[in-house]
């Protein structure tokens, strides 16, 4: 009997056991070693097989590894089969040339160590794949955020990002290009829309997908001008060999990564292009927005703003002032309109400065219930106090059309202070989405049956359509000022001849009329001659605080 453990043998596993623990699986030492062992052995081909599970192995859905093949390889010498713990399998083949001789028992006994220590080389390699594979992938197959926080990391330690161009893009109504081409074509039209960018991209950076039709990657300034066609307009394409194309394009926020360039956390880059990106997004299909410091700081702002707001609304530091309504024939105040006023370190601060953040989330609705509750609050003084109360308008944002509560939250705060609800009217601007028109209707009519009156506020500013008005049953329709003719204006102009419909149409339908923003005598004569009769402005009143509010309640009449 020979001897298993001979010098030759005790040689090769050394060195593959070295190499097991420290080289990577295509290393040359590694193949040079394979070759050498298979030439000692007289072994004419090696192949390895890796099957995550027994099913996928029965289905010959695995991964096939040919190790060493001289071409020669004609008879199956040994075979092996293991089922792992996880219930991997992996299977291992060595041939001989057919007329071989025999190897001796010793021999076959150190092919089969050896061949089992390769296995678990190769199952362990193929471990690292996975978790190549999951770790820095998502089930799609498309690079994930980990693949970009590593490749920051790694260009970072090598000083190579400086100058680099970083983006965030967003893709231009991609659900529009699903319901073209169908869902699974869009999955298609991703991929390789993808591609094209990662292939311009080249190897000077790298482009992941955040989720859904948003990407992110970086990239050298020398490929710009090729990346940054891809996002403004790509032809893209799709179906059984790609014999179709789509357009595509996409929003991108980009920052221009100074040179040199430190990374501290790949969050600075990421704070960058998201701020750019929500730029770019408002603005038109297919725009790219270059990241700058404003927009940093107008950020910072807006958090600012709502933090402060939380704590100013805890203190009470909003105030209801009011603005009179004024009818302008008989001169006597018809009704008022309550706006918000934040008192900021005994500074008065108009909402237009605050209101547009409030908007950003919901806060603005909770200032809206602050403003009601405090009118509700007033008009409750004023009757028992004894005073002749007037309707009191309080602006209502379209933020709240989506909260179906909305109306029974109204009531509640109204009917908490026990006001008769003809006292109030709720003002609402008009919408230009059909979701939110129906919503507008709903709120509306459900305002009316409980007696609350409705406004429709600034018609005439954005969108306004008379279907606004046709559909809707508005009590009152505030007119901008922008919508009523100046005075030089002739009578047969257009802004004439739609005012005065827009005007009559709504005076048929018995809608009050409220010309805001009234400033001037001449303004008032354009208002008389057009039968409106109720006016709110600088002419009368700005906008007052509560006490002198109440002045003008007693006084009831404007001196001449
Ligand atoms: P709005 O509801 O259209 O209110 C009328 C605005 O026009 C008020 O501005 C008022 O001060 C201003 N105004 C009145 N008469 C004149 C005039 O003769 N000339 C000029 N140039 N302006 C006049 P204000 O108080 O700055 O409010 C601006 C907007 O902020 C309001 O427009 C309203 O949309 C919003 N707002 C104010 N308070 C609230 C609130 O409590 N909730 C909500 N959601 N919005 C509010
Ligand atoms: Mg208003
Ligand atoms: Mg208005």
């Amino acid at each position: 009997m020979g001897e298993v453990y001979n010098q030759k043998f005790i040689d090769f596993l050394q060195r593959l056991l070295d190499l097991t623990h420290a080289e990577p699986f295509d290393h040359p030492a590694y193949k040079a070693l394979i070759e050498e062992i298979c030439e000692h052995y007289r072994l004419a081909r090696g192949d390895t097989e890796f099957y995550t599970t027994p099913m996928m192995e029965q289905r010959h859905i695995g991964e096939v590894f040919c190790d060493f093949d001289n071409g020669k390889g004609e008879k199956v010498l040994h075979h092996i089969r293991i089922v792992s713990r996880t219930k991997a399998v992996i299977k291992a083949t060595l041939y001989v040339e057919a007329d071989d001789p025999e190897r001796s028992p010793e021999e076959m006994k150190q092919v089969d160590i050896l061949l089992r220590i390769i296995i678990g080389f190769v199952a362990r390699m193929r471990l690292i794949r996975m978790v190549e594979e999951f770790g820095f992938h998502d089930i799609d197959g498309f690079y994930n955020f980990r693949a970009f926080t590593r490749y920051l990391m790694l260009a970072n330690s090598e000083n190579k990002l400086g100058g680099k161009v970083a983006f965030h893009i967003d893709l231009h109504n991609f659900n529009m290009v699903n319901q073209e081409v169908g869902r699974q074509n869009g999955d298609t039209v991703l991929m390789n829309y993808y591609k094209m960018i990662e292939e311009a991209i080249g190897d000077t950076g790298i482009i992941i997908r955040l989720g859904g039709d948003k990407f992110v990657g970086i990239f050298d300034r020398k490929v710009k001008r090729s990346v940054f066609g891809l996002f403004s307009d790509a032809a893209v394409p799709y179906g059984e060999g790609g014999d179709k194309r789509i357009r595509v394009s996409a929003s991108a926020g980009i920052y221009m990564l100074s040179d040199p360039y430190v990374l501290k956390t790949p969050g600075d880059i990421m704070d960058k292009i998201m701020l750019s990106g929500i730029t770019a997004k408002q603005q038109t299909e297919g725009s790219i927005v270059i990241y700058d410091d404003r927009m940093k700081a107008e950020k910072d702002h807006v958090k600012k703003i709502q933090a402060e707001f939380r704590k100013g609304l805890a203190q009470e530091k909003f105030q209801v002032y009011y603005q009179p309504k004024v009818d302008i024939e008989t001169r006597r105040i018809t009704g008022a309109e309550a706006l918000c006023r934040w008192l900021q370190n005994g500074k008065i601060v108009p909402p237009m400065e605050f209101i547009p953040i409030l908007e950003i989330n919901t806060d603005i609705c909770d200032l809206d219930f602050y403003m009601l509750e405090h009118v509700c609050r007033h008009i409750r003084k004023w009757l028992d106090e004894g005073r002749e109360v007037v309707r009191i308008s309080v602006n209502f944002s379209r933020k709240h059309l989506l909260d179906v509560d909305m109306l029974s939250k109204i009531m509640k705060v109204i009917d908490q202070y026990n006001v008769p609800h003809e006292y109030l009217e709720i003002e609402l601007t008009e919408t230009t989405t059909d979701v939110l028109f129906r919503d507008l209707k709903r709120v509306v009519r459900g305002l009316q049956q409980e007696g609350v009156w409705t406004a429709v506020d600034d018609f005439g500013m954005g969108y306004s359509s008379l279907n606004l008005i046709r559909e809707i049953p508005w009590n009152v329709l505030k007119v901008d000022k922008n919508f009523v003719p100046k005075d030089d204006e002739d009578e047969g102009s257009v802004s004439n001849l739609m005012f005065k419909h827009v005007i009559s149409l709504a005076q048929d339908m018995g809608m009050e009329i409220v010309i805001e923003g009234v400033e001037t005598v001449s303004q008032l004569d354009i208002l008389r001659r057009n039968h409106c009769n109720i006016a709110q402005g600088y002419f009368f009143d700005r906008p007052l605080p509560l006490e002198e509010f109440e002045a003008r309640l007693d006084r009831k009449v404007y001196p001449e």
